[in-house]
């Protein structure tokens, strides 16, 4: 099994080692005829509208749409940016692959960058995990997806049974379990 991670920009290399952990074989993405090697793709954290530009510039917004409806995308952070329906504070170009409405650095000071803990139950099972906010982009609206974790009474994790939005990064803290729950068990 091979995954993409799209490597354009940001963090993309910490996905890489929680793939290789759940033994899934980790793909870097760069042009669109790549995708064709993967049965999954993670849109990483870094910078939104410089991963867009980028992602505009070499073509790839076609090929993550069409690949998208038959393989599942996990975004973490600005990748959860790029996922969304609308960015209320930017005139970036999202995939539109969840509904949901962001606001970029949505939670202002208070967790600009900062660890806290989140609840989460996937397949009956229950978890509590760490979650880094950095620069965290903000859920200000949804539609049409399952909120599979919340902070403060925000989503901060959303599902539409085949793709996953994270606003923080699991990556940074070693959990495995959401990279698992996409792409190793199939549509919810
Ligand atoms: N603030 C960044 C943006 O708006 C996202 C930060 C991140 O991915 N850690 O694109």
């Amino acid at each position: 099994m091979k995954v993409g991670v799209l490597a354009l920009q940001g963090n993309y290399e910490m996905h890489c080692k929680v793939l290789e952990k759940i033994n899934i074989e980790p793909v870097y993405i760069k042009y669109p005829y790549e995708l064709d090697m993967v049965r999954g793709l993670i849109i990483p954290g870094g910078e939104s509208t410089t991963m867009s530009k980028l992602m505009n510039r070499i073509d790839l917004y076609d090929g993550i749409l069409s690949f998208a409806k038959k393989y599942p995308v996990l975004g973490t952070c600005a990748g959860l940016i790029l996922m969304s329906n609308k960015v209320v504070d930017s005139n970036l170009t999202p995939l539109r692959l969840l509904d949901i409405n962001i606001k970029r650095n949505g939670y202002g000071r208070q967790i600009n960058s900062g660890t806290v803990n989140v609840e989460l139950k996937l397949e009956d099972t229950d978890y509590s995990i760490p979650a880094s906010f950095i620069r965290a982009p903000k859920i200000v609206d949804y539609n049409n997806v399952k909120v599979i974790a919340q902070y403060e009474d925000v989503p901060v994790i959303v599902s539409n049974g085949k793709h996953l939005g994270i606003s923080f990064h699991p990556e940074l803290d070693n959990i495995t379990i959401l990279h698992e729950y996409v792409f190793l068990n199939g549509d919810k």
